[in-house]
This record gives C-alpha cells, sequence and structure tokens, in this order.
C-alpha cells in the first residue's frame, strides 16, 4: 500500500506534499481502534470528494503503546519515532501512560524525542453542540502551550531522597533559604530559546489566519524570573523580529491612542488566573494565546469546558518541521471495544492536520458534515445524554453519517 505514496518533505521553512502523501498513524489503545477506524474513513471520504480522486492520503500504521508492546515488547519503538520524523505529519489515537516501567508517560516521551515544542489547541464551538455557557458561539482561540519546558520538564526528585536533600541544602546554605526538611523539589526551567521558538510560531499563526492578538498568559506576578521573564522575552521577540506585524499593547495606547494600525496585530499579556475569568466572561476578546506549559494544560482543558468538552477538542503538537496530530482525550478503557464513544477528537484532530496539508477544501469539508451532523442530533452518547430529541448512535454509524452529509 506504502509503495504508491510519496514522502512530504520540507525545504527553506515550507511543507511541500505531494498528491499521494504518506502519513504514518497510531491507531491508539482503549477506544483508540473504534475512533480510527471512524475517523480514517471520514478523512478518506472527504479527500477523495474534494479532490475528486486526484488526492489521497496513503496511510502508513505505526506502533505505541499496548500494541506495541505486545507485538515488539517495547512502549515506543525506535521505528516509531523514525517514522514520524521521517514523514514529518502523523496523526495519532490516545496511548495508555505504562504503569511503572521507567516510561513517565508515552505522549511526553513522543513530544521530547522528537521536539514537538508547541502543543497548539484550537478552540472554538461547533453549531448544536451542548455546552454549559450561554454563548460559546464568542470563544474562538487557539492556544500555543509550550511542551518542553516549565515545572513539566521531569526534573524533580522525591522528598527525603539523596538528590533533594543534597539540592535542599545547597540552597538553604548558598542562598540564605529554608526549604523545610523532605521536601519534594521540582524544577521550573523556563528559556528565552523555549519561549521565543513558541511565541514566534504563534505570532506566524496569527499572522497567516488574520488573527488581531496574541496574548501571553503568565503569572509573571509572582514568578518573576520565569513566567515574568517568558512575557518580556515575549515582547522582545515581537521587537526584534516581528516590528513591521506587531505592536505592543503599550505602545498602541502610548503612541496610537488604542487604535490599531493598519496591518498590525496586537500583543498584550494577561496574568494567568484572570485568563480563566476573561475567557468565561469576555471570550470574544481573546484570539491566540501563548503560554507556558503549566498554564497551558489547565486553560486548554477549560477553554475546552466551554465549547463541549474533551470528546470534541483537537490538537497538535508541532516542532519546526515535524507534526503530530492528536485526540485531547484519553483511553477510556472502560468503552474500549464498544463502538460507542466519540470520534470527533480525532476527526478535528484530522481537520487541523489537513489544513496543515493546505487541503482546506477537504477539512472544511468535514466540518460542514459535522455540524449538519450535529445540528440533525444525531450524536454518540456522550453528546446524546445533554441533548434533547437527540438519536444516538454508534461510533462508526456517527462517521457514516458524517460521511453522508460531506
Ligand atoms: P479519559 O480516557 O480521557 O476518559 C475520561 C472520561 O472522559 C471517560 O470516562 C468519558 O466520560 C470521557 N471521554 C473520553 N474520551 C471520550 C470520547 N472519545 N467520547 C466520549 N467520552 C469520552 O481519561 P482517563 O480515564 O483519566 O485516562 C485513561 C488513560 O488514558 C490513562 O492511561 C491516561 O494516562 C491516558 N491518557 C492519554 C492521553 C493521550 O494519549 N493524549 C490523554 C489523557 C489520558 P464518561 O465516563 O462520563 O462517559
Amino acid at each position: 500500500m506504502t509503495e504508491s505514496g510519496q514522502k512530504i518533505t520540507f525545504d527553506d521553512g515550507q511543507l511541500n506534499v505531494p498528491d499521494q502523501p504518506i502519513i504514518p498513524f497510531i491507531e491508539g489503545d482503549g477506544i483508540g481502534p473504534d475512533i480510527w477506524a471512524a475517523s480514517v474513513r471520514v478523512f478518506d471520504a472527504a479527500v477523495e470528494k474534494s479532490y475528486d480522486g486526484q488526492k489521497r492520503i496513503v496511510w502508513k500504521e505505526i506502533l505505541a503503546g499496548e500494541k506495541a508492546n505486545e507485538e515488539t515488547g517495547e512502549w515506543l519503538p525506535q521505528d516509531s519515532v523514525d517514522a514520524i520524523s521521517d514523514y514529518l505529519v502523523a496523526i495519532k489515537g490516545p496511548l495508555t501512560t505504562p504503569v511503572g516501567g521507567g516510561i513517565r508517560s508515552l505522549n511526553v516521551s513522543l513530544r521530547q524525542l522528537l521536539d514537538l515544542y508547541a502543543c497548539v489547541r484550537p478552540v472554538k464551538w461547533i453549531r448544536g453542540v451542548p455546552s454549559p455557557v450561554k454563548s460559546p458561539e464568542k470563544l474562538d482561540i487557539v492556544i500555543f502551550r509550550e511542551n518542553t519546558e516549565d515545572v513539566y520538564a521531569g526534573i524533580e526528585w522525591i522528598g527525603g531522597s539523596e538528590e533533594a536533600e543534597r539540592i535542599r541544602e545547597f540552597i538553604n546554605s548558598n542562598f540564605n533559604k529554608s526549604i523545610r526538611e523532605n521536601s519534594g523539589i521540582g524544577i521550573k526551567p523556563i528559556s528565552p530559546f523555549g519561549t521565543k521558538r513558541l511565541i514566534r510560531k504563534a505570532v506566524d499563526y496569527a499572522i497567516a489566519h488574520n488573527r488581531g492578538t496574541v496574548t501571553l498568559m503568565h503569572k509573571g506576578n509572582i514568578m518573576k524570573f520565569t513566567e515574568g521573564s517568558f512575557r518580556d522575552w515575549g515582547y522582545d521577540l515581537a521587537a526584534e523580529e516581528f516590528g513591521d506585524s506587531v505592536i505592543s499593547e503599550e505602545a498602541l495606547w502610548e503612541k496610537h491612542d488604542g487604535q490599531v494600525p493598519e496591518g498590525r496585530l496586537v500583543m498584550r499579556d494577561r496574568i494567568a488566573d484572570s485568563m480563566f475569568q476573561q475567557i468565561l466572561l469576555r471570550s470574544d476578546e481573546y484570539e491566540v494565546i501563548a503560554t507556558p506549559n503549566l498554564n497551558g494544560d489547565y486553560i486548554s482543558d477549560a477553554a475546552a469546558a466551554q465549547v463541549g468538552g474533551l470528546g470534541m477538542a483537537p490538537g497538535a503538537n508541532m516542532g519546526d518541521s515535524v507534526s503530530m496530530f492528536e485526540a485531547t482525550h484519553g483511553t477510556a478503557p472502560k468503552y474500549a471495544d464498544q463502538d460507542k464513544v466519540n470520534p470527533s477528537s480525532v476527526i478535528l484532530s484530522g481537520v487541523m492536520m489537513l489544513e496543515h496539508l493546505g487541503w482546506q477544501e477537504a477539512a472544511d469539508s468535514i466540518l460542514r458534515a459535522m455540524e449538519a451532523t450535529i445540528q440533525q442530533k444525531k450524536v454518540t452518547y456522550d453528546l446524546a445524554r445533554q441533548m434533547d430529541g437527540a438519536t444516538k448512535l454508534a461510533t462508526s454509524a456517527y462517521a457514516d453519517t458524517i460521511i453522508s452529509n460531506i
């Protein structure tokens, strides 16, 4: 099957996508096989229909998680990591986090091994999806979460360990601090390199998609030299690299009386805790958000809840040339092999992937068809239980209905 396809390549910052690109996929564990089987049929139908058979994705299965462990004895075979790095674009279902065995999380390992430093999460309501807020249509944001640094870097030691005690004593005796005995210790590194490449990606995206603002979400009022520096480096980057296209909020008011000059987008910053109120109370004032790892983890899921929850939330992990698109929920093992759960998170991740390939027509056709399906109240159990008069469909039947609406 894969012999007929070609590799996507990356030259001079540009992705070159042939008409029959080979794209590796990881089916995923638990509910993964059900939602992948449904999603891939939707992708193929949309591509076939949008390009009259001129384009086609040549899928290449790669192994990770339980299936990999059963077949190869490894949770994350090197071949799979190499394939993603080689083919540049991949898509995956959810993976089990192995208990014990030295791997913290397969998803985190993949992000680190492939240096996928930006977790990109668009959050936009699809008409008809049940939401806990009055005006879910007002939220239309894209979150860029830094993926490699912060307290999530995995640099931490259990309280009372030799390492933790040595660090505690070093800090207490050299810097006049008083960390308590037996404290667990974690390190929060945030670098100008890691910060600037993340914010550069967010600004590039905002420019390419005609978004008006990039908001740096941080807790720099308290953590001045990590999160505060994230903010400062963001403004430095804007001045150094985007002088013609970005204006800071401060300059906007000082020099332009709050009127955005033609062709500029505004960079501003907001404190993380207030952002959780802002996205609820003033949802339409935010467009692109760039933030360190921990804030990004929290705000991504909080925002997803506003538009229908994780079953509807797509995501991607992106590096300079490699991108991996993925469901944002887990493996929901209690629903495995029941043809029951909502495949929309993987389908919408595929929509992001098609946009990334430049196959906008196919991406748009899936979005329209999903919206039509939800308008017809033909949905999986998770949405059906929140909607009056809904027809509850199996995963596969929901995919069939989307396909018939394409
Ligand atoms: P989970 O798998 O996301 O499931 C939690 C609940 O969310 C489910 O019981 C279900 O709610 C709902 N849900 C999740 N996916 C859904 C879907 N597609 N359609 C409808 N409802 C859905 O979280 P978990 O049980 O905490 O984690 C299970 C495993 O997944 C763990 O091993 C975890 O480490 C892993 N995980 C992987 C990823 C990833 O691969 N990116 C992310 C998170 C977790 P109801 O019971 O209310 O129906």
